[in-house]
């Protein structure tokens, strides 16, 4: 049983330790060096959009008196594993990535004379936790409040992920993907987020506005502050 007084005491103690420890946010960007990740619609490597998409969420997290810790913005990380590593000692592990489709549906189009491709059947976002990871729990919370703030905010998840992946929260577009390295090889809570279909040739250009990037990486700076308040993890103490 917890007396008034005592939970009052709680909370405040909670508020100043918050207030004093800022939540410290890794933030990873997909891909880099010779691997480029996906290509776009436009033939723009899926590298370029997450390393754009990283620093509008930096500086957003970074606006709000968040730490951010930049894993890869450079684009020369050594491995996958070197990844977490880096982000060692932050509260929270986020992957950013942009999203692609099987081969076996795409279409040839020209762009600007060259010949590139591109799928209408599939866009939206996608959040990928592992269930292997050691704080799921944080994880899956995280990966909700993410989803449901991005909603919230007018995006829409991708259904497609259910052709291949166990839904964990389907409705915020959260699901399964066990074996990535990034997710699993980390002590941290950890999410992996595709931000949207490259190959898609509107969402393509979307995920490039500027103004639609700050929304979104607003929406996700909000859920990922959120759950790491109420699960207690943004206080580094
Ligand atoms: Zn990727």
């Amino acid at each position: 049983m917890i007396r008034p007084r005592h939970f009052i005491f709680a909370l405040f103690f909670r508020l100043t330790v918050a207030i004093a420890a800022p939540p410290l946010v890794a933030i990873d960007v997909g891909h880099g060096g010779p691997d480029g990740g996906a290509t776009s619609a436009r033939g723009r490597p899926e590298f370029a959009f997450n390393r754009e998409f990283a620093g509008v969420l930096a500086g957003i997290m970074r606006g709000r008196g968040e730490s951010v810790r930049e894993v890869n913005f450079v684009g020369d990380i050594g491995s996958l594993v070197a990844r977490p590593e880096q982000a060692a000692g932050s509260d929270f592990f986020i992957s950013i990535h942009h999203d692609s489709i099987d081969e076996s549906w795409l279409k040839p189009w020209l762009w600007q004379g060259t010949e590139q491709t591109y799928t209408e059947v599939k866009r939206g976002y996608g959040i990928f936790v592992s269930a292997h990871n050691p704080d799921l729990e944080t994880s899956l919370i995280c990966a909700s409040s993410m989803g449901a703030m991005l909603r919230r905010a007018g995006f829409v998840p991708s259904a497609w992920h259910g052709r291949k992946h166990l839904a964990a929260d389907a409705e915020n577009g959260v699901w399964y993907y066990d074996n990535l390295v990034v997710l699993y090889r980390t002590t941290l809570p950890a999410v992996l987020f595709e931000a949207g279909v490259i190959k898609h040739r509107d969402e393509e250009l979307e995920l490039a506005d500027p103004e639609r990037q700050a929304r979104m990486a607003d929406a996700l700076a909000t859920g990922i502050a959120a759950c790491l308040f109420v699960t207690g993890k943004s206080a580094r103490e």
